[in-house]
This record gives structure tokens, sequence and C-alpha cells, in this order.
């Protein structure tokens, strides 16, 4: 590994040594996003005329107009212009937002897109870091990691509660648009796969199987972003993989993938099936959007996000969920996803696929409501199955979920046992 050594104008240190760390609330200064507030964050290919190299502007209240323990709004936008840039390329380089922040100390950041979640530490508020040094970093990282397609880059903050409602719905516009380039695009489609090993900084052994029909489970590295990302960087963490045999087409099993697998795992894992959460998951690290679970008593599985902190009918909320099965290892029965996945015609076939969900939060439902019932209409299960499912308002036990699938006659109640 070469470290190349960048001198960002910050009041805190900045280095990869400071990517595990967790701020917790009580620590936290300021908190931004992660359902609290808005937040968002977009990487946009701009036109030379559009960016001046180095501009920073934060449009609403400074940190020292935020009281502590306070939470606000924020929006980052990240110009970008360069003679070889690609808007191929912006999915990409947003993900990096997410590694490049956390390498900051006292600064912490989860998820990604329209979800993402931010703290600043009272030490680093007291050492002074400002917002517009979310930029200074920013343009730091992106210059230095990626010289070959970034020549200018300027940034803008967005920590006013008016002014992020008109950016965040552009930033909407712009997601949508990149998810529907994946449309059309199907694992039968293609001949090559991508790894994805970028979380082997703090989950050492864990490999993603990036599919057209199957996002990274942080959500942020569909195949696309994957496929364009060994553009840039050939050599780093998204391989291409040849699927080669297929030996087992309904749990999606490959030889070349399991190769590559056993590889990249230092040798910790031999096998892996993508269509199945049951047998040879793929492995969860720790910034899975939501995390799936089996739910015996009612045959069927269940479906908790990082934004939902309440208890789920596994007994479990999503943080001692994640802690249970995180940390790049296979955990039949759970597993870690991305959002979109829950909506892709590869989501669990081998178990079933969708009429397989027997719970999942109010919020998801709505978050995905009208490709649930795309989704639904197409598997024959019938527009109104999104209503079969249980959520917070129904019940948080097995117990109390039951009659309800019951008396909705739910899918899942007549299919083949799931273990
Ligand atoms: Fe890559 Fe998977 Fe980590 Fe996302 S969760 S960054 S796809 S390794
Ligand atoms: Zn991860």
């Amino acid at each position: 590994i070469k470290l190349k050594i960048v001198d960002i104008p910050v009041p805190i240190t900045v280095g990869p040594a400071f990517e595990g760390e967790t701020i917790r609330k009580k620590e936290a200064w300021v908190e931004f996003g992660g359902g609290r507030a808005p937040g968002f964050e977009l990487v946009r290919m701009c036109d030379a005329g559009q960016v001046e190299d180095g501009k920073i502007e934060v449009v609403g209240p400074e940190i020292d107009e935020m009281p502590e323990g306070s939470v606000f709004p924020l929006g980052i936008i990240v110009d970008i212009y360069g003679r070889k840039m690609q808007d191929d390329f912006e999915g990409v380089l947003e993900r990096r937002i997410h590694y490049f922040i956390n390498y900051g100390e006292g600064l912490w950041h989860v998820a990604q897109r329209d979800l993402c979640w931010l703290r600043i530490s009272k030490g680093a508020q007291a050492a002074g870091f400002k917002i517009r040094h979310f930029g200074e970093l920013l343009i730091a990282k992106f210059k230095s990691d990626y010289p070959a397609i970034v020549d200018r880059v300027q940034v803008t903050l967005i920590t006013d509660s008016k002014a992020i409602e008109e950016k965040i719905a552009a930033a909407r516009d712009k997601y949508q648009a990149r998810d529907a380039r994946l449309k059309g695009l199907t694992d039968e489609s293609v001949d090559t796969f991508y790894s994805c090993t970028l979380c082997q900084s703090f989950a050492p052994n864990h490999v993603c199987i990036v599919s057209p029909e199957r996002v990274g489970l942080c959500g942020a590295v569909s195949w696309l972003d994957a496929k364009a990302s060994n553009e840039i960087t050939p050599t780093g963490p998204n391989q291409p993989i040849a699927k080669g045999e297929c030996l087992d087409e309904q749990k999606g099993m490959w030889q070349n993938l399991n190769d590559f697998l056993h590889t990249s795992s230092n040798r910790t894992l031999e096998e892996v099936n993508l269509y199945t959460l049951m047998d040879k998951p793929m492995t969860s690290c720790g910034c899975f959007e939501a995390i799936m679970a089996i739910l015996p008593q009612t045959n069927g599985v269940m479906i908790t996000t990082r934004e939902h902190s309440g208890d789920t009918p596994c007994g479990m909320t999503f943080s001692s969920l994640a802690g249970t099965c995180g940390g790049g290892v296979q955990t039949p029965g759970f597993m870690g996803i991305g959002r979109r996945y829950i909506v892709s015609a590869k989501f669990i076939p081998a178990d079933g696929g969708l009429g397989r969900i027997v719970w999942m939060p109010k919020e998801l439902k709505d978050y995905l409501k009208d490709e649930l019932i795309e989704r639904a209409v197409a598997l024959g299960l019938g527009a109104d199955f999104v209503n079969k499912i249980a959520d917070e308002t129904v019940g948080i036990t097995e117990e109390t979920i039951l009659p309800f699938l019951e008396e909705k006659q739910h899918p899942a109640l007549t299919m083949p046992a799931l273990m």
C-alpha cells in the first residue's frame, strides 16, 4: 500500500486510522441527516466554466451558530470538472465521501445519498472544525486520490432548512436517473459480475459481489458503479469476475465467484450463493442499509433498516442485529442488504422471493411503495400484497403479527417450509 501524504487545511487529523471511530450522540456537538433532519450528498459532473477550483460555499449557519447537541440539515454538493470525467463516475466518487469524511478525527458518517447521517464531535468543534472544513477535506481528497479524472472541485454545503428542500429534490431526481439506467440490465444479460472489497478496511474478510440485479449492501455501489470504478482504478476494490460455470442456478452459485471469494476473503470463505439467505449467503460488513432475518413461526422473513430504531419481531433492533451478523461472516438466516435489492427480480428467489416478506418498517414500505406494487404484480402476488406485510403498527413480536398474516392470507404461510 502506498500512502499519500496530503496537506489538508483542517484543524483535525485526517487519516484511515480514524475510519472505525464511532461518535455517540452524547459525544456529538452537532448531528446532521439520519432521518432527524434532511440530509443528502451529491457528486455532479460539470463543465469547466461551472467549477471554480477550491471554492467552498456554506449556505446557512456555520458551526458557531449551532448549539451543543443540536440537529441540523446538511446537503453536500461536490461539483467536479475533469477532462476525463464521465457521468458514470459520479456515483463512484460520491461513495468516497463516506470514506473521506470518516478519515477525519471527530467526524462520523454513515449511509449515503439522501439517507446520509453525520456527526461532528465536541472535540472536533473545540479544535475549531467548521462546516466549511468538510469542503477542504473533500476537495483535497478528491484531487489527491483521483488526479486522472478530477481537475477542478468546488463544494457547496447547505445547512439552511429552506435552501435544502429544493436541492434535495434535485438530488433525488439524479439518484432516480442513475437507478433507471440499471433497469433492463439483468444478471443473465451480462457475463461479468464485480467484486467490492472497499469495506475490508474494517471487515477484513468481507466481499460484496455486485451484479446488475443486486446492489452492494451499502446501497451505494451498483453494477454500473463497480464497472466505472474499475475503469478509474483497474487495480482497485472493484474487480471484474467472469461468471463462468454456473453450479446452482436457483441459489445463484458460480465456480469463478467461489474461487474469487476464497482468495479475497483471506481463505475464510469457500462458497457463496447470490439468491438465498438460508445457505452460504453473502457476508455482511457493517454498512448495510437494511437487514433481513428469518421469523420461523411465520415461515417468512422480516427486514429492518438503519433508520428504524425500534424493536422488531425477531426480538432485536437494527443495531443488535447488526452486531450479530456484521463483520464479514456468513450468517445463514440473516443478511445485510441494500434497500433497492428488495424490489429486484433476484430478491432471494431461492427462498420464495418477495412473497416471503412478512414484516418491515412502515417507512420502508412507503419508500419503496410503487416498486413493491410493481414487483408484487409481476410475481402474481397481487397489487395488495404490500398491505399483507405487517409493520410496527401491527406488532413487533412474531405472536402479534401472526394473526394479522393469517387474516390477510399472507403467501408465506403456505410456502414450503423455510427451514
Ligand atoms: Fe463495497 Fe459492499 Fe462496502 Fe458497499 S458494502 S462499499 S459494495 S464492500
Ligand atoms: Zn460495508
